[in-house]
């Protein structure tokens, strides 16, 4: 997927925008309306979480809305370690190995969109379209301390504490997203079904593990195209 290509004068003009999916960012919005860059279309409050360095993974701040897919997507992606890369089990368009998840935006017709760019708009913060880069040269990768956002300022010193912050959230992540689809099987046999589409393999995986994902047969990409056939 070919990304936005940064323009000059980045981010000189602002507009409102639908709401974003960090709840914080439409408090004291009297229209449902927040304040986006009309460039990008990102979050002038993400924007500035961002330039702070911040970086939140819990469903409470998640806009309301916006929880039920933010739990499905998180489904998807295998959890590990802050250090380590978290590869995305969901879909993949089969010709250029490149992830993907549905969800539509406001500025645009399409519909898909990469899996890390899902996972970063949902911590580092709704970014829109500017383009990401990941540090560790997998362009799959769904930890969010694997990806920069190029064309603003990204502070990124308290690393650390973000890694220490970061375990906690993810085994959280973990729990919710398991009871999301224990859930969703019980109350929504169809919508479960569409999830369970998605990889089969994965899904019944996770719904028969206790405790948190270690999955050796599929941590080797070959391992895991086996289990799929
Ligand atoms: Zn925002
Ligand atoms: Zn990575």
């Amino acid at each position: 997927m070919a990304q936005w290509a940064l323009p000059p004068n980045l981010h000189s003009e602002i507009e409102a925008g639908p709401v974003c999916f960090h709840s914080e960012h439409s408090i004291g919005s009297k229209d449902g309306l927040i304040p986006r860059y009309k460039d990008s279309h990102a979050c002038v409050r993400c924007i500035s979480a961002l330039t702070e360095g911040r970086v939140s993974l819990d469903v409470h701040q998640i806009e309301r809305k916006y929880r039920r897919r933010f739990l499905e997507f998180w489904s998807f992606v295998e959890i590990r370690g802050p250090d380590e890369c978290w590869p995305w089990r969901g879909k993949y368009h089969s010709r250029s190995n490149s992830s993907y998840f549905q969800i539509p935006r406001h500025w645009g017709a399409g519909r898909q969109y990469s899996a890390p760019r899902m996972a970063v708009w949902t911590t580092w913060g709704d970014i829109g379209r500017l383009p990401i880069k990941p540090i560790c040269g997998d362009h799959n990768c769904c930890n969010p301390l694997h990806w920069r956002i190029k064309g603003v300022p990204h502070f990124f010193h308290n690393r650390d504490l973000q890694v220490i912050d970061l375990e906690f959230c993810s085994n959280k992540l973990t729990a919710d997203t398991q009871l999301f689809l224990e859930t969703t099987a019980d109350k929504d046999p169809q919508r479960f079904e569409k999830i369970l589409n998605a990889n089969r393999i994965w899904i019944d995986f996770r719904l028969n593990s206790d405790g948190p994902i270690s999955f050796d047969l599929i941590n080797t990409e070959n391992g895991y195209k086996k289990l799929k056939k």
